[in-house]
C-alpha cells in the first residue's frame, strides 16, 4: 500500500490516512437530501470524494464506501405534500434522478447507500440512550433535543465554543421557530414532534408521533454500517458546522470513542461569489447544463479541476475548456498509442504502478494526487509531460509506459472517458494559444445562443488562417489551406 495524505479539518494538518486495525479503510460520506435535482454543486463535493476513493483504491487501500440518502427532512415532506404522493413515492423519483447523474458523471455507487428512513428504529433507540445518559431531554409537545452543555467538546472541529455561538449561528443549528421548549437555544433537534403540516409522515415514537432531526441520521447510520470509530468522514464544507458537530455530539457522548479520525470538508462550488444553492436559484443542474451540449464528461473535469479547499467559480467558460482539454488529452492518448505501436496497455494497479519500477514522466502527477488531492497539479503534469516536444523525443517502450500510467491517473483514478478522436487528425499542427482560446469564446456563445457573436469570431479564427469543425463534443481546428 502506498500512503497518502490530506488535510484534517479535525487537526487542522495535513493528515496520513490510516486504516483501522483489521486493514479496511471506513469512509462516510453524507449524500444528497431527495427532494429535487442535486445541482452541480453537490456534484462538486461527491465527485471529488470519488477521486479521492479511487485515489485510495489504487494506492492499495482496502475501502468501505458507505453514503447515505437523506429522504427525510422538512423539504421532503414539503415536496410530497405539495404533490399529494407518499413520501417514499416522492423520493424514490429523485433518488433515480440522483442515480442516473452519477451514473453520467462516472460516480462510483458506494457500497451501501442507506435510506434515513429505513432506520427510524435505530435513531429511536440512540436518542433512548442519550437520554437515559442524560445528552438529551423531552419537551411538552413530544419533540426531543440535545443538551449541548452536557458535551464540553462541543465545537471543537470548526473551531466554536458553545457558550461563544451567537445568535444569527445559532439559528442557523435547527431554524426552526418551533422550538421554543429548549433549555437553551443551541440545543438541536433529535426528534421532531408531528406537526399538521406533516401530514402522514410520522413515525410512532415513546415520545409520541413524529420524525427524526436530519443529524441523528447520520450518527446513527454511520455507526450502524462502519462501527462507533471511521476513518474518515466526508461533506461540503457548509456541513461542518452544525451538522458534523452535532454528529459527533450524538455519537461520542454514547461510545466516548473518536467517531472520526479524518474529517475531509471539501469548498463550495461558487456562482458570483456566492455558493451555488438551491435556496439561492443560482444553480445548473447536469441535465440544463446537457440540454445546451455540454457533455456530462467535460461537466466532471471542470468540477474535479480546481483544489478541493478553494472555492471553485463557475462559468460556462469553464465547461468549454474543459471540452478542449478532454480533446487534448484524447489526441495524447492517441499520439502515444502510435508511437507505442501497441494497444494493450495493461490496466493501471496499485502493483504495476510505475512509481514501483522506477520514475515516469507521470510519477509526480501521481504523487500530487497522493499529496492532499492536488488534482490541478497532477492535470498540469500531466499536459507538461505530454506536451508536443515532449512526445517528440520518446521512444517506443517510453511511449508505452507513459501512456500505461497516462490510461492509469486520466481514466483511472480521475476517472474521464476521453472522446474519440480522428485518427486521421492525430499528428495535426499545434493550435496557437490564441486561437484555441477564440475558438472557446465561440463555443460558450454559441451554447449561449449568441449566434452574432459566435459567427464574428468563426470569421476572425478563419482571417487568422484556421477552420473550426463543430461536432456534438465540442470542436476541433484544423489548419485552413484554402
Ligand atoms: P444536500 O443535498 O443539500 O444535503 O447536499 C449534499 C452535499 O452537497 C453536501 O455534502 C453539501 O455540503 C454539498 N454542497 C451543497 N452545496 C454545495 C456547493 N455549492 N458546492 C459544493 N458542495 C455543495
Ligand atoms: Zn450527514
Amino acid at each position: 500500500m502506498t500512503s497518502v495524505s490530506l488535510h484534517n479539518t479535525s487537526t487542522k494538518t495535513k493528515d496520513t490516512l490510516t486504516p483501522s486495525s483489521d486493514g479496511i479503510f471506513r469512509v462516510y460520506c453524507c449524500g444528497p437530501t431527495v427532494y429535487a435535482a442535486a445541482h452541480i454543486g453537490n456534484f462538486r463535493t461527491f465527485l471529488l470524494q470519488d477521486v479521492l476513493r479511487r485515489v485510495l483504491e489504487m494506492s492499495g487501500y482496502h475501502v468501505r464506501w458507505v453514503r447515505n440518502l437523506t429522504d427525510i427532512d422538512d423539504k421532503t415532506i414539503r415536496g410530497a405534500q405539495q404533490q399529494q404522493i407518499p413520501l417514499k413515492e416522492f423520493t424514490q423519483h429523485w433518488i433515480d434522478v440522483f442515480h442516473e447523474d452519477c451514473q453520467k458523471l462516472q460516480i462510483r455507487t458506494p457500497e451501501v447507500e442507506p435510506r434515513a428512513t429505513e432506520h427510524i428504529d435505530d435513531q429511536i433507540r440512540w436518542i433512548e440512550k442519550l437520554i437515559r445518559h442524560g445528552f438529551a431531554y423531552a419537551v411538552a409537545d413530544g419533540s426531543v433535543y440535545y443538551r449541548i452543555a452536557s458535551f464540553p467538546r462541543y465545537g471543537q472541529l470548526s473551531c466554536l465554543a458553545s457558550h461563544n455561538l451567537l445568535p444569527a449561528q445559532a439559528k442557523n443549528i435547527t431554524g426552526d421557530a418551533d422550538e421554543y421548549d429548549r433549555d437553551n437555544i443551541h440545543d438541536f433537534a433529535l426528534w421532531k414532534s408531528r406537526k399538521a403540516e406533516d401530514g402522514e409522515c410520522y413515525w410512532n415514537s415513546p415520545w409520541g408521533q413524529g420524525r427524526p432531526g436530519w443529524h441523528i441520521e447520520c450518527s446513527v447510520m454511520a455507526m450502524r454500517y462502519l462501527g462507533e470509530t471511521l476513518d474518515l468522514h466526508g461533506g461540503g464544507i457548509d456541513l461542518c458546522f452544525p451538522h458534523h458537530e452535532n454528529e459527533i455530539a450524538q455519537s461520542e457522548a454514547i461510545t466516548q470513542k473518536c467517531f472520526s479520525k479524518h474529517w475531509f470538508h471539501s469548498a463550495h462550488l461558487m456562482v458570483d461569489g456566492q455558493k451555488m444553492s438551491k435556496s439561492l436559484g443560482n444553480l445548473y443542474t447536469l441535465q440544463e447544463l446537457q440540454d445546451q451540449d455540454y457533455s456530462p464528461m467535460a461537466i466532471r473535469y471542470a468540477l474535479i479541476a480546481g483544489h478541493y479547499r478553494q472555492p471553485l467559480n463557475f462559468t460556462l467558460q469553464s465547461l468549454s475548456t474543459a471540452t478542449s482539454a478532454l480533446q487534448k488529452l484524447a489526441k495524447v492518448q492517441k499520439q502515444l498509442q502510435v508511437i507505442a505501436t501497441t494497444e494493450a496497455i495493461p490496466p493501471m494497479t496499485h502493483d504495476n504502478i510505475s512509481e514501483k519500477t522506477s520514475a515516469s514522466p507521470l510519477t509526480n502527477a501521481w504523487k500530487a494526487l497522493r499529496e492532499d488531492l492536488n488534482i490541478p497539479q497532477c492535470l498540469g503534469i500531466i499536459f507538461t509531460e505530454t506536451s508536443p516536444s515532449a512526445l517528440r523525443t520518446l521512444s517506443p517502450t517510453e511511449a508505452y509506459r507513459l501512456l500505461h500510467d497516462f490510461k492509469g491517473i486520466v481514466l483511472g483514478v480521475l476517472g474521464l472517458t476521453l472522446p474519440e478522436v480522428d485518427t486521421d487528425r492525430r499528428n495535426a499542427t499545434i493550435i496557437p494559444e490564441q486561437i484555441q482560446e477564440l475558438a472557446e469564446q465561440r463555443l460558450t456563445a454559441k451554447r449561449q445562443k449568441l449566434f452574432d457573436k459566435a459567427d464574428q469570431l468563426r470569421e476572425q479564427i478563419h482571417s487568422m488562417g484556421w477552420r473550426i469543425i463543430d461536432h456534438p463534443d465540442g470542436f476541433t481546428l484544423e489548419k485552413d489551406h484554402s
